[in-house]
């Protein structure tokens, strides 16, 4: 079957690889419709994940038909219309059954590498290096789909795969970074980034009756969108002080609630305004993570930072600024189940369709080039859907 498989540092190709099997009897085979491209995987694209390996299938937001299920498997069939969540989880382990899917104790058969790192493994994912388990992902004709009574959700209606395909990840991932900042309705939510992950934090938060949301950005289509779709007033950071701005739209105090939607990749320096002084005394070198000093300079005393963005490795943050402005943090990799039912009940249900975001539709073979148009921000491109 043809796959889009990692290479190195932007180096994605369209290969040839063998089409997946069941392996376990909890196991099932999706034929893929539709998977999109994420701003996780140009942590992939752009190399700073550890444990990629040459020829990996990439990919983390499928959806398609089953044609295969292993025999213990209870709640699906071949011929089910389904969209596969991008964590793996076994649902029976202490964490699936607290709702941290996205810890599941036993998905991640290299669970051994990541505790080396971190202590302890969170979850397996699709197509996200070996160190988080090592599975094939779903930017591919077919997808093996392990614990597979857990993960994927059956879509019965006739909405579209555009319109049900972001339950995969972005659309749940927007919604639990909104619910984590513990919105309340006099609220004003900043949100950093308005890629895919910010434009359903801003959507989610408006649902959540937030009173006021900024979005900060610098692309002027995503900010447009951002304003248009998401209601929200926006700051292009290249264009005005984000500090500045935000404490003269919040009467000085700052925002209640602080969303961080862009992770890793975020530009800038973050040492503006830092004197050579305090950079040497702090040794604050390292020119990322920008945005969390960014935001936690901003965030009120005593507000919420939320962080969907994912981080890799170490991040210099000012934790003193957070202990003294006593600033709650929160963040994770979305505990994707506990959302998939309720979100697709507000789609059928007119309430939201998430099909807004999407900027590209091709085929799997232009995804090397849609990888870069994406990282690049290119074409103004905000969501790309492949159809194999
Ligand atoms: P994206 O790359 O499309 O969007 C990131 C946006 O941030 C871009 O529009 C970019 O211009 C903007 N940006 C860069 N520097 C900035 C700055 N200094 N200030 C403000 N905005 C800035 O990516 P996405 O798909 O929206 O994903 C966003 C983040 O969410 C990524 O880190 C991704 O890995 C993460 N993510 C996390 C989860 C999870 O479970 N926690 C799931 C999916 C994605
Ligand atoms: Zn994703």
């Amino acid at each position: 079957m043809r796959a889009l498989t990692w290479h190195g540092e932007k180096d994605i190709r369209v290969s040839e690889v063998p089409r997946p099997e069941i392996v376990e009897p909890t196991d099932a085979i999706v034929e893929i419709t539709a998977t999109a491209i994420c701003g996780s995987d140009l942590h992939l694209y752009n190399d700073r994940m550890p444990g990629m390996r040459e020829g990996d299938v990439l990919g983390h937001e499928p959806m398609g038909e089953v044609i295969e299920v292993g025999d213990e498997v209870e709640s699906l069939e071949p011929g089910d219309r389904v969209v596969v969540p991008f964590t793996i989880s076994c649902g029976s382990c202490w964490f699936c059954e607290e709702d941290l899917y996205s810890l599941c104790d036993n998905s991640n058969p290299n669970a051994e590498m990541a505790r080396k790192m971190m202590g302890q493994s969170p979850a397996g994912l699709f197509g996200y290096s070996h160190l988080l388990g090592g599975y094939a992902g779903g930017q591919a004709e077919y997808l093996r789909v392990p614990y597979a009574d857990v993960g994927p959700i059956t879509i019965e209606s006739d909405v579209s795969d555009e319109e049900v395909l972001f339950l995969s990840d972005v659309f749940p991932t927007g919604y639990m970074a909104a619910e984590n900042a513990d919105i309340e309705p006099e609220d004003t939510v900043a949100v950093w980034g308005c890629g895919p992950v910010g434009q359903f934090a801003i959507q989610s938060a408006q649902m959540m009756g937030a009173n006021q949301v900024i979005a900060i950005d610098r692309v002027p289509e995503r900010l447009e969108m951002a304003g248009e779709h998401g209601d929200a007033e926006t700051i292009n950071y290249e264009h005005a002080d984000v500090y500045d701005r935000l404490m003269s739209m919040t009467g000085g105090r700052g925002p209640d609630r602080c969303i961080d939607a862009v992770g890793t990749e975020a530009h800038g320096t973050g040492l503006d305004g830092v004197s050579d002084r305090v950079k040497e005394g702090a040794k604050l070198q390292d020119d990322r993570p920008y945005v969390l000093r960014e935001a936690i300079k901003c965030c009120r005393k005593g507000g919420t930072l939320s962080v969907p963005g994912v981080y890799l490795g170490r991040a210099n943050i000012p934790f003193g600024s957070l202990m003294n402005k006593a600033i709650t943090v929160k963040t994770g990799q979305t505990h994707m189940q506990r959302y998939l039912d309720p979100l697709l009940g507000k789609i059928e249900e007119g309430e939201i369709d998430p099909s807004f975001i999407i900027s590209h539709q091709v085929g799997l073979e232009d995804g090397p080039e849609m990888y870069q148009t994406f990282n690049d921000k290119e074409d103004d491109c905000i969501k790309v859907v492949m159809t194999p």
